[in-house]
């Protein structure tokens, strides 16, 4: 009932992450990557796997400290 309501909000137009391809609520801790948007779980789990490090992530000022950017110069399309 009510419940079902903040659902319904948060999902509205919610990104699909670009690794597990669920959507990504808009207050859940996400990246915004340029080649997406991922859960930040997924991010840092592909980046583990990719580059055998951690990514590191720039929190989101002005209040949206859910979102975080990619700090590091990731070429990943180039890769
Ligand atoms: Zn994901």
């Amino acid at each position: 009932m009510d419940d079902q309501n903040v659902i319904d909000i948060d999902m509205k137009g919610a990104p699909a992450c670009g690794r597990c391809f669920m959507l990504v609520a808009r207050y859940a801790p996400q990246v915004q990557a340029p080649t997406g948007t991922y859960h930040r779980e997924c991010y840092e789990a592909w980046y583990f796997g990719r580059y055998g490090r951690r990514p590191r992530l720039n929190p989101g000022d002005n209040g949206s400290r859910h979102l975080y950017s990619v700090r590091d110069q990731v070429r990943d399309k180039a890769a």
